[in-house]
């Protein structure tokens, strides 16, 4: 099926319309009418050839809500009409120990996930994402989105900004006398304090911008620590179980660890293109403290997420753009000016 899309051409070029060709859906495939699409950091990284292993032309998009139009033969949860979502993700070894546990995106296969863009596809390497008018995805990694109609749009976020903060939150288990740190307040920033407090958290949102403290108390954060403030930074030391580290860029780690109460954990989901500087040993070693990493979400988590969500009338606080305002949103993202996600109406691609 041909589909309209909006691609970049190479990492210097700016995404621009772009035509391509959607499987026909087979017995264990849904197809969909992409009604919105989320603007993550990792569409930025990805288009512009920041992340090793671009193909182009490149079309991003995994934070997707659509409108089921097809559905193959052996298809039972899924029926057309329906509102369903698709995130990071659209296929897996499947037989795998990580994948037989739900944690399909730490696939062991031979090409480890599907990504829902820039992923392996037969034989060759890559998928094509949200920025599109449909897409075909295997009912394996098509998910049940039970928002109301008028939240669609503000509930595409959750697909990957959503998982990727409640995967880790859940994981060290935040919720009710926990003290939990969410470092950056963009797409993921943002969620990562409204899940947290939802879970029961003390929360404390990390920010370089002044300007978001007040939206900061507003999303869920008990406290707000200008993190350029080393006073401010001093008066919580050695205080927190947990936090979650969301910045797209390289910085200093050390100065997050030293907040860390003993066993505590710093967890970066943020991916900067460059290394951070290392961290000093003694940070960790003193207070057996962890630095650690966190990717997404599984398929049944993101589920019990968007679960959760739908149950909380939890959403991202959008604004919603035309696609055709894709490029001046990524160079506002740069400049942390996005309160808080960017979601593509897709209506607007014709
Ligand atoms: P975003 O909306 O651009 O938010 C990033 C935030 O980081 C900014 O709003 C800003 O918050 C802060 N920041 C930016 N530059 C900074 C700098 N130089 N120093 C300190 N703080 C800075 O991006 P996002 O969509 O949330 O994505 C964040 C990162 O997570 C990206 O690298 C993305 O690729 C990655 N990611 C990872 C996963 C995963 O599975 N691990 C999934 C999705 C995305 P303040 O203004 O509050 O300081
Ligand atoms: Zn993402
Ligand atoms: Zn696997």
């Amino acid at each position: 099926m041909q589909t309209k899309a909006y691609a970049a051409q190479s990492a210097t070029t700016p995404l621009a319309p772009h035509a391509i060709d959607r499987r026909e859906p087979g017995p264990a495939d849904v197809a969909l009418t992409i009604l919105y699409c989320g603007v993550c950091h990792s569409d930025l990284h990805t288009a512009r050839g920041e992340w090793h292993g671009v193909q182009y032309p490149c079309v991003p998009g995994h934070e997707i809500v659509g409108r089921v139009t097809a559905v193959g033969s052996q298809v039972k949860k899924f029926k057309p009409g329906q509102i369903v979502g698709v995130g990071c993700m659209v296929d897996s070894c499947r037989s795998c120990s990580a994948c037989k546990e739900g944690l399909e995106q730490y696939c062991d296969g031979p090409v480890g996930f599907t990504a829902t863009y820039n992923g392996p596809v037969g034989g060759g390497f890559n998928t094509y994402g949200g920025y599109s008018a449909a897409i075909t995805v295997d009912q394996g990694f098509v998910l049940a989105i039970s928002h109301a109609e008028k939240d669609l749009a503000a509930a595409a976020p959750l697909l990957c900004a959503g998982i990727t903060t409640w995967s880790p939150l859940r994981h060290w288990k935040a919720g009710p006398g926990k003290k939990v740190g969410i470092v950056g307040i963009g797409g993921l920033g943002h969620m990562g304090l409204k899940l947290a407090h939802a879970l029961g958290a003390h929360v404390v949102a990390f920010t370089t911008s002044p300007d978001k403290i007040a939206d900061a108390k507003k999303l869920g954060a008990d406290e707000v620590v200008i993190s350029k403030n080393a006073d401010e930074m001093k008066a919580h030391q050695g205080s927190f179980d947990l936090i979650i580290n969301t910045v797209a860029a390289p910085h200093d780690l050390d100065q997050f660890l030293v907040l860390l109460k003993r066993d505590g954990a710093q967890v970066l989901v943020g991916a900067p293109p460059t290394p951070h500087p290392p961290p000093g040993a003694f940070n960790l070693i003193f207070k057996r403290r962890t630095l650690a990493g966190s990717l997404i979400g599984g398929i049944a988590e993101t589920q019990e997420m968007l679960d959760f969500c739908g149950k909380n009338g939890i959403v991202s606080d959008i604004e919603m753009i035309a696609m055709s305002d894709i490029n001046t949103a990524y160079d506002r993202m740069l400049k942390s000016d996005v309160k808080y996600r960017f979601v593509v109406d897709m209506a607007t691609l014709g």
